[in-house]
């Protein structure tokens, strides 16, 4: 065998092997995840999937009887603890010191779908209400902000005491590139989503935390179709509203090793609805 293929088949037997362990990797066995609005919808899909994957989960909401709910279905997919906790992501200082709880509780946090989020609508821009514009950008930007500091802070440490990596996530949406008549308070909060985490990935990809947004086109909510049903069966390419189930996947992803050169990224899951010219 020449060098020259020798050199071949050790670099592709690297390179099996490798794939190999990142496509293993999925196995999120030994990782603790939190997932913000975790109850319900997208969040609770999220959580599923990641417990379903092998982590330990913790969740947060605000309803206490949901969480608690949402915790039980989540036991019975698990083979590892699972943690709901009430807390309110609006409220930084709830938000420290939730993360204080899920530390003592399941001692360390690899992954975070920063995903709580609330959705107001008004007319216009004009007629969007300060008391609306404060709810959505505390709860939607200012909430993330809170809770990307806390797990970034507690990854840097960990990376610091030798024990590097990290994975976060925020639930972006396309308003984040689109004009939202009468959402600007939504689409300017997850918007800034999209600057913050591109700037924590450029920051901190070299203590082992990556970060990245995913943009869910149309998704059921609650499992009720909502208004746009006839706007997606006549254009959308995949003509249907999308399934929380089907966010799920793209997270458990990015939460493993299997992503660990994907930093820095906005990932849209819309059954193709964006580049839909028709
Ligand atoms: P749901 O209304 O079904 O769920 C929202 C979740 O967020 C609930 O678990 C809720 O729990 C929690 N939540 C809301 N406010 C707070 C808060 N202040 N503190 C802690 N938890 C909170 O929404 P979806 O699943 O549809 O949406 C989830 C995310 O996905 C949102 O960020 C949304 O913007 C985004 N998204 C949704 C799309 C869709 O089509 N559905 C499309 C694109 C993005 P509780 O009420 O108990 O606090």
């Amino acid at each position: 065998m020449s060098n020259e293929a020798r050199d071949w088949a050790e670099v592709a037997a690297e390179t099996a092997r490798e794939a190999a362990v990142a496509v293993r990797s999925l196995d999120l066995s030994g990782k603790v995840a939190l997932v913000t609005g975790g109850n319900r919808g997208i969040g609770l899909a999220a959580a599923a999937g990641l417990a379903a994957a092998g982590a330990s989960v913790a969740l947060w909401g605000r309803d206490h009887t949901r969480n608690t709910s949402a915790a039980d279905l989540l036991e019975d997919l698990a083979a590892a603890p699972i943690f709901a906790d009430r807390v309110d992501v609006a409220d930084p200082t709830a938000v420290r010191s939730g993360f204080e709880r899920l530390v003592a509780e399941l001692g360390r946090v690899d992954c975070v779908f920063a995903n709580a989020g609330i959705a107001e609508h008004a007319a216009s821009f004009l007629d969007i209400t300060d008391d609306s514009r404060d709810r959505v950008l505390q709860t939607n930007l200012l909430g993330a902000w809170s809770t990307v500091g806390a797990a970034v802070s507690h990854m840097v440490d960990r990376h610091e005491r030798g024990d590097p990596g990290g994975s976060i996530v925020v639930n972006g949406s396309l308003a984040t590139a689109r004009g939202l008549s009468g959402g600007e308070h939504y689409a300017a909060a997850k918007a800034g989503l999209g600057a913050l985490v591109r700037g924590v990935a450029a920051g901190y990809g070299r203590y082992g935390v990556r970060a990245n947004m995913v943009c869910p086109g149309y998704i059921e909510r609650d499992g009720m179709p909502g208004r746009f049903a006839s706007k997606l069966a006549e254009r959308g390419p995949v003509p249907r509203y999308g399934r929380p189930a089907e966010i799920a996947g793209i997270v458990v992803y990015l939460a493993s090793e299997a992503a660990a050169y994907h930093n820095g990224d906005t990932i849209t899951v819309d059954g193709g609805w964006s580049i839909n010219v028709k």
